[in-house]
Formats: C-alpha cells, structure tokens, sequence
C-alpha cells in the first residue's frame, strides 16, 4: 500500500483528477497553478490559502499558455511557470513547497510538487536528444515524438534510493558535504547502471559510510519533485566494517542513538522524516528478545 506522503498522489486524491494534455474538453475557466522556483502562487490574506482562478492576472507574464493537469475540485486546474523576477501583486503570495515553510497545506504542495514535475519536462522535452529537431506530442500523455527521426521521449523520473540502516538502538546518519555542521540525514544515491534497487542501497551505504548491511527490505515510497526523482525508502542492519566518510560527497557518517539524535532533515514532508518517525525507534520488546536469544 502507498504511504501517505506528501507529493504521493493519494494526498489529493479527492480533491484532484489528473488529466492528460488533449483530453481538455473545452476552454472552461478553473484554477490555476503558477510556479515560481519551487513556491506556489495563492491568494493571500486567507485563512485557507486558494488557488488563483483563471484568467491569469495580466501583471504576472507567463513564459507559455498555462498547460491542463486535471481537475481540482472539479474544475479545469492549468499550471504555469514564471520567472523569478517576476514581483506578485499584493493580493498574492508565493508559497514555498520545498524546504521547512509548512504554510502551503499539503494538498496544495503536492499539487504544486506535480505541477512543477510537469513543467520541468516541459520545458526539457522541446527537442530531440537524438536528433535535435523539435519534439511533437504523442496524444494522450507526456510523452513526445520526433518527427524527423521517429525516436520516442518519456518523461524523466529518476529513481532514488534511501536507507535507515540500523545497528541495535544506533541509527547510521550521514552529513552531506554541502550541508550545515550538525545537520544529518540518511544515506541516498541515484540507482546505477545494471544494478537492483537493493544492489544501489549496497553499494550507497559502503561507498558513503565505508559499511556493509543485510537484511534490505522496502519500506515505502515518494514522488520528489525536486526536479523529478522517485525516493525509494528501504530499512537495513548493519553486517560489518567500520565508518568511513568518503570525505567528498560525504564530510561525516557515524551511529547515533535513537534516542539521542541530532539536526534531522528540514523537511518534514520528506520520506526521510517519516523513516525516522515509522520506523526510527527500535521496538522495544523484540530487541530484548534479541538480547535473551
Ligand atoms: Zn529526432
């Protein structure tokens, strides 16, 4: 069953139907989904921040014609990237979707998070990477044709995976080179050429942290937006060898007691957070039981 995260689908799951280009029926107004980096234009001054209606407000430019995702709350819901320079009316506001800012709900940041996902391949799919020509859309989904060559372009969702390996009550944490002292995380890492998901927890965990695990198993997955990978979140214990930061992409790697950890990450959408909520703290009966055998 799909975890309920944020940018998981089931999120929004009453409130949104996705739709894909050519299926709009008609040019009915609805609401729009303006993007700016990762920030969702609202309207501000509500309780309850709201999508803008359409038409789009004529002082925001939009780089393209807002693009049909589906339907919120039963009406056309259109997404449009722009700029960052772009300065907002008073009666609207930018909401960030990534990050520690939890003010966007987070329907409304899954949403977003889609949109964004959407737009991002929009905007890199123009042209052949075969060929070069401009790429036409094939009906009834994201994915492009060329022309020219005939060659077929799907969207580009990189798969991820994350791990919460455990050594009895100690949690192996790592701090990544460009993140703040006395910031840590989970070990994480693009999956590879040839290799299964579990093979890429294996090879992330040694190459990071300089361990070895066993007993890989799945915990859950997330949509991450940011711009387009997919987080697969999977549980380890530790088999042997000793910590060692690779020093390049990892600065420090070391065990922490569950109960005794440090700066976790800032996003508590993230399926980082939730491995450290579900499943961070030992259960307390089957380690005894762990002890006695
Ligand atoms: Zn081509």
């Amino acid at each position: 069953m799909s975890i309920s995260l944020p940018f998981n689908a089931a999120i929004t799951s009453s409130l949104f139907t996705p739709l894909s280009p050519g299926q709009e029926q008609d040019a009915s107004p609805g609401f729009l989904a303006v993007v700016q980096g990762y920030s969702l234009v609202v309207c501000a001054g509500s309780q309850q921040e709201l999508l803008p209606d359409t038409p789009l407000p004529t002082c925001i430019i939009p780089e393209a014609e807002p693009l049909l995702i589906g339907l919120w709350q039963g009406k056309p819901l259109r997404t449009v990237n722009i700029t960052p320079d772009v300065i907002l009316p008073a009666e609207y506001e930018a909401l960030p979707f990534q990050g520690p800012d939890l003010r966007l709900d987070n329907a409304l940041a899954t949403i977003a998070g889609r949109a964004a996902q959407i737009l991002h391949w929009e905007r890199r799919s123009r042209f052949c990477s075969h060929c070069g020509s401009g790429l036409a859309r094939i009906a009834g989904g994201w994915g492009k044709r060329c022309p020219a060559c005939g060659e077929d372009h799907f969207p580009h969702i990189h798969p991820c995976v994350i791990v919460l390996v455990r050594r009895g009550t100690e949690l192996l944490l790592i701090r990544n080179a460009a993140w703040n002292t006395g910031r840590f995380s989970l070990v994480a890492g693009f999956l590879d050429f040839g290799e299964s998901l579990e093979e890429c927890v294996q090879r992330e965990v040694r190459e990071e942290a300089g361990i070895e695990v066993t007993n890989i198993r799945y915990a859950g997955s997330q949509c991450w937006p940011f711009p387009s990978q997919q987080m697969v979140g999977f549980l380890a214990d530790y088999a042997g060898g000793e910590v060692k930061p690779d020093g390049v992409e990892v600065a420090e790697a070391g065990w922490f007691r569950e109960d005794a950890l440090p700066v976790l990450p800032g996003s508590k959408r993230s399926i980082a957070r939730w491995l450290f909520d579900v499943y961070g703290r030992s259960n307390v009966e089957t380690l005894q039981e762990r002890d006695e055998m």
